[in-house]
């Protein structure tokens, strides 16, 4: 099978999160010279694959199986693999199985390799994610096999293929705050305390605001307010709580403690609450890595561009693998549909792809 075979197979299987749509069995019979390992929990199928070829790194691909619902509206089979106007179109062809196809057949096709070769493959990328890749590092700890590397091949080209690479992602903090005050009629507003009025004066300092200047690797940390809500959609009386709802997708350079800092300095004279969640957090592994210069170099070879190394966009499993001590970067095809209805990708990218990761494993 040639990679782009081997990449309408899998968009062709129905696997919307959690379900594998049978993938992970075809990929251990795929690779059959590799030791499979299924690291299933709670009805998430997690699949680790690895080959010794030799004393030296241990050099991992990661990656998902499972794809966000096809939704209404396609113009064609989500599930048909069908070529169409110079693109293949599926559910799953930007994210992210391009990816998986290619270092899949890279995998299959490598003869010689200094080291260890691995992948790490989960079918809860998309859903709650908490069985999935998090599930396959706690076994990898365990059997102490964790790798050296990592290359989660998720969609990181914006313009053209070979444009960018990520090697950090920011994290993300969601905050509310609410304000408390005594709600009054609005001819009487020296008889109450309006939290809109009180909000109002500091908003200018708060909503759009840089958190931190952003440094080599990171875009500034960005306070953006989500939501304000408060009163009972009338006009005569004036509220006695306001809601503000907020996100920060936050660098290395911002933390939970500076957010309660940057909040209490304009609210510290106002009767508030503030609670704050970070569902990631923010990582970025040295530009002078192993990996990210071989990485550089495959894609310099394969397209003639020298990609930029990037942190930007949501967040993705690599969040996960970073704080276990792995150089992880992200490559893969361009992003422009993902999660969109006829997401579609070009033959020509996938091609490429792989020959991106051939050449990542001949150099590394
Ligand atoms: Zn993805």
């Amino acid at each position: 099978m040639d990679v782009i075979t081997l990449f309408k197979k899998l968009l062709q299987a129905k696997s919307e999160t959690p379900s594998d749509g049978g993938l992970l069995d075809f990929i251990s019979e795929y690779l059959e010279e590799y030791t499979s390992v299924r690291c299933d929990r709670n009805g998430v199928k997690n699949l680790f694959i690895y080959k010794r070829f030799g004393e030296g790194e241990h050099l991992s691909f990661a990656g998902h199986v499972d794809v966000v619902p096809a939704g209404e509206g396609w113009s064609v089979d989500p599930y048909g693999a069908i070529e169409k106007d110079g693109f293949i179109y599926g559910r799953g062809a930007q994210d992210m199985k391009a990816g998986v196809a290619a270092f899949l057949q890279t995998l299959k096709e490598t003869k010689n390799f200094n080291g260890t070769l691995s992948l790490i493959l989960t079918s809860d990328e998309e859903g709650p994610a908490k069985d999935g890749t998090l599930a396959l590092l706690d076994y990898l700890k365990e059997v102490d096999m964790m790798p050296d590397s990592c290359i989660v091949a998720e969609p990181t080209c914006e313009h053209e293929f070979g444009d960018a690479i990520k090697i950090g992602r920011r994290g993300s903090i969601n905050g509310v705050i609410e304000k408390h005050g005594k709600q009054g009629h609005a001819a009487y507003p020296e008889k109450a305390t309006n939290p809109i009025h009180k909000v109002a004066q500091v908003l200018h300092h708060m909503a759009g605001i840089n958190l931190d200047e952003g440094d080599d690797n990171f875009a500034p940390s960005q306070f953006v307010v989500t939501d304000i809500r408060a009163g009972m959609e009338v006009t005569n009386v004036t509220p006695a709580k306001l809601k503000m709802m907020f996100n920060v997708r936050n660098s290395t350079n911002t933390d939970q403690k500076s957010i309660e800092a940057f909040v209490h300095k304009y609210f510290s004279d106002m009767n508030y609450t503030l609670e704050l969640d970070q569902s990631a957090y923010p990582f970025v592994t040295n530009p002078n890595t192993k990996v990210v210069k071989v990485v550089d170099e495959a894609i310099q070879k394969v397209t003639g561009i020298t990609p930029k190394h990037s942190t930007a966009g949501g967040t993705s499993d690599a969040r996960y693998i970073a704080p276990c001590g792995v150089n992880v970067i992200e490559f893969g095809v361009k992003n422009d549909t993902i999660h969109a209805v006829d997401e579609r990708t070009t033959a020509q990218e996938v091609q490429k792809l792989y020959e991106v990761f051939v050449e990542v494993v001949k150099r590394y």
